[in-house]
């Protein structure tokens, strides 16, 4: 196993998240109950939507969304090609048509609304957002885009817990927002996430959906609201636990702080890079919105060898990935999309590579990773 001397990720815990938790195992409750709804409670308050459904996981959620907005076999969903697979998947999983749209460009890896425009057919029913990084995508013409041709939107807000547009947090401005709170998330339970939505109907929708549709839950005959329950629709097991939930109420605490110092650490990244190496880009330069800065992609010039990049920045102890393989050329997917051209997602996704990016990072660790970029850069 490599030890990296600055690792993609971290998480950020102190004795908050070991009491919360260690409370949820005194209390000797340890599915949904009362700290899930506190949890919920707690979202729904900071994003300001209605309503806050906690999940087992993002993925799980955008299942659940697509689900709740009535995709169906024969059904097209618009989605941007370069998002973590989950998205894609989540259409798959209701028999329903993924068709990806390209970004904008070098310097807006988020879908492109042109482009959006350009895939709509009278077999379109909805359109998923993916806030790439935390940093919006143009949600005031994509909304009305969704009037327009009457389609339900919804937003993969895996990257953008604490992110915000126009004073309305991200997530909150289509039908139904899901949040990831994995590991290397902004803030994380391990494995979970959240729905927000501020329909009513489509938040009963998902309720059921999230325990086998049934019309009562454990903690309500545990605490003698009800003796038995009715099953009124195919659901499933989506549920998060006490102990999960206890871990994001302290991380959402932080959350603010957390994503200061990631803008920060964001502005001293940019610094470096354009002292040091002006030929690599760094996308969402003087982009709208107030991000949650969940990663830190950068572009690098054309005809460099980025895999050998990757690995000189390895034997340096840098570790780097890359967001993402375009999802149309996975194996999975890429029979049914070898016609498929998206000239910027693919001659994009092809240079970018993901550099450290997490509230411990240090000033110094971010020259010290630019100064390894502008080295690893050489000669090719
Ligand atoms: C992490 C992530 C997901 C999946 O989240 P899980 O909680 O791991 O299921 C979905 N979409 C994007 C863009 C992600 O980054």
């Amino acid at each position: 196993m490599t030890t990296w001397r600055i690792p993609l990720s971290d998480v950020s815990f102190g004795i908050e998240e070991m009491q919360a938790v260690q409370q949820v195992l005194e209390s000797g409750w340890l599915t949904m109950g009362n700290v899930t709804q506190d949890f919920e409670g707690a979202f729904a308050q900071y994003t300001g939507a209605q309503y806050a459904l906690a999940v087992t996981n993002c993925t799980a959620g955008l299942h659940m969304a697509c689900l709740a907005v009535g995709l169906q076999p024969g059904d097209e969903v618009i989605l941007p090609a370069l998002t973590f697979v989950a998205t894609a998947n989540a259409v798959r999983y209701t028999g329903a048509t993924p068709v990806f749209a390209d970004i904008f460009g070098e310097n807006n890896l988020n879908i492109s609304v042109e482009a959006i425009e350009t895939c709509i057919t009278d077999r379109t029913r909805a359109i998923i957002v993916v806030h790439y990084g935390g940093y919006a995508c143009d949600m005031p013409r994509i909304m009305a885009l969704a009037r327009k041709y009457k389609l339900h939107v919804i937003e993969d807000a895996a990257h953008a817990a604490g992110a915000w547009l126009d004073d309305r947090h991200l997530g909150v401005w289509g039908d139904i927002g899901c949040y990831s709170f994995f590991s290397n998330k902004n803030m994380t339970t391990g494995e979970g996430g959240m729905l927000t939505t501020n329909d009513t109907a489509l938040y009963e929708k998902l309720r059921l959906l999230r325990s086998h549709g049934m019309t009562s839950l454990t903690w309500d005959r545990h605490k003698g609201h009800a003796w038995s329950y009715d099953v009124v629709e195919l659901g499933y097991n989506y549920r998060i636990d006490e102990i999960r939930a206890a871990l994001g109420l302290a991380q959402l605490r932080k959350l603010n702080d957390f994503n200061a110092r990631r803008r920060a650490l964001v502005e001293c990244y940019r610094d470096s890079l354009r002292e040091l190496t002006p030929d690599v880009s760094v996308p969402f330069d003087a982009h709208p919105g107030i991000t949650a800065a969940h990663i830190m992609p950068v572009i690098l010039p054309q005809g460099v060898n980025r895999r050998e990049f990757m690995e000189r920045m390895k034997a340096a102890g840098i570790q780097t990935s890359i967001h993402y393989p375009p999802i149309h050329h996975f194996s999975a997917y890429s029979q049914q999309y070898a016609q498929l051209e998206l000239p910027n997602t693919d001659s994009i996704a092809a240079r970018e590579v993901t550099l450290p990016l997490y509230p411990k990072l240090s000033e110094e660790d971010v020259l010290l990773v630019a100064q390894t970029v502008k080295a690893s850069l050489g000669s090719f």
